[in-house]
């Protein structure tokens, strides 16, 4: 075996086709045992009801290969706890946990040639997803589902590394009160394609979502969490009332190492737009791109530019990135259980 031969620090976030993806078939009213396939390939009827109804979700996560070559995940056991949720809102048959764990594990030490060396700055992605894939027309639940999980290498998320990224306040809504907002659900990113497409025109890395019943209060960007930090190093966690807001790993991840690694006070509360201004730093935090510091968010014609500026990250937000990517690369010492062995050096 011999790594792939890739220029890892630049391969920026995209798909590319890697060697084996896990496969596993819902029928019958259970899931089938799962295997490993090279074909990345996928026929379906045209009437599934992935294809007519969305019915879909999705996790995301990463391998990372550790300084001393041993390769883990983190903190999968929550993408499966997680995609379990959003399977129970989306009327699709729950993926047992060992079955996910199984997966991940399996699909990662099937690629390892795939997983970018320790110190690229590059990790490697994991996409698990289940579809309904049997016929419906009335709307009603598929009887037949797959799961499935492939991975790809990536670089960070947001071009430009731990550079501060511009947001933009956005006049639409990401999702609704009560509705899929708290699980991964493919339909919240169709939803918001026009949206995103909108901001990176403008030359935003991303909309920041206002609650939608009164569009005064915060609630995340399309594809990560935030929170903000004020002049007493206490991290702000925005809260929604009407759990629109998903459940990120990582910044669940950040409310502990705050507390328990940096013994930083955190609190979860709403969160106004109009007191924003009056904080020191802001982070968006989500797996693609574990932290990145915020510079700048834009809104409606005026701009609010933290301290750090675009330049450099806010000092607590550099001091959560290195203690959380410490953790996933082995440099720093992890808080039991978080770290998912997946194959040794
Ligand atoms: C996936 C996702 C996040 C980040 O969650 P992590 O578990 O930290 O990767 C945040 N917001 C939205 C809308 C997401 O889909």
């Amino acid at each position: 075996m011999a790594k792939q031969n890739l220029d890892w620090a630049n391969i920026g976030f995209a798909y590319r086709k890697t060697d084996m993806r896990y496969v596993a078939a819902y029928r019958n009213g259970a899931w089938e045992e799962g295997t490993l396939t090279a074909d990345d390939q996928i026929t379906m009827t045209e009437c599934a009801g992935v294809l007519q109804y969305a019915q879909t979700c999705f996790e995301g996560l990463k391998a990372y290969e550790t300084a001393n070559g041993d390769v883990v995940c983190f903190r999968p056991d929550l993408n499966a706890e997680r995609m379990i949720a959003s399977c129970r809102r989306l009327m699709i048959p729950e993926i047992p946990k060992e079955m996910f764990l199984t997966a991940i594990r399996e699909v990662v030490r099937a690629n390892l040639d795939w997983v970018p060396p320790y110190g690229s700055g590059a990790s490697l992605y994991i996409r698990p997803y289940v579809f309904g894939k049997s016929a419906v027309i009335g709307v009603k639940p598929a009887e037949e589902y797959e799961f499935r999980v492939f991975v790809t290498p990536v670089g960070p998320y947001f071009k430009g590394d731990a550079r501060p990224i511009s947001l933009k306040v956005s006049d639409y809504d990401r999702a609704a009160p009560h509705g899929l907002g708290n699980i991964k659900a493919g339909a919240n990113y169709a939803a918001a394609l026009f949206m995103i497409e909108n901001a990176h025109e403008e030359g935003y890395a991303e909309n920041l979502y206002l609650d939608p019943a009164t569009h005064t209060l915060i609630e995340e960007t399309g594809g990560s969490n935030v929170f903000f930090v004020d002049k007493d190093r206490t991290i702000i966690i925005p809260h929604s009332k009407t759990d629109s807001i998903l459940p990120s790993i990582t910044r669940r991840s950040i409310v502990q190492v705050a507390r328990d690694v940096l013994r930083l006070q955190v609190t979860e509360r709403e969160v106004a737009l109009s007191e924003i201004a009056s904080f020191a730093e802001m982070g968006a935090c989500g797996t693609a791109a574990v932290i990145s510091p915020v510079g700048m968010v834009h809104d409606h014609g005026k701009e609010i530019v933290f301290p750090n500026g675009m330049e450099q990250s806010g000092p607590v937000v550099k001091e959560l990135y290195d203690t959380l990517t410490g953790m996933q690369l082995g440099t720093v010492e992890a808080p039991e259980g978080w770290i998912f062995p997946v194959a040794e050096a």
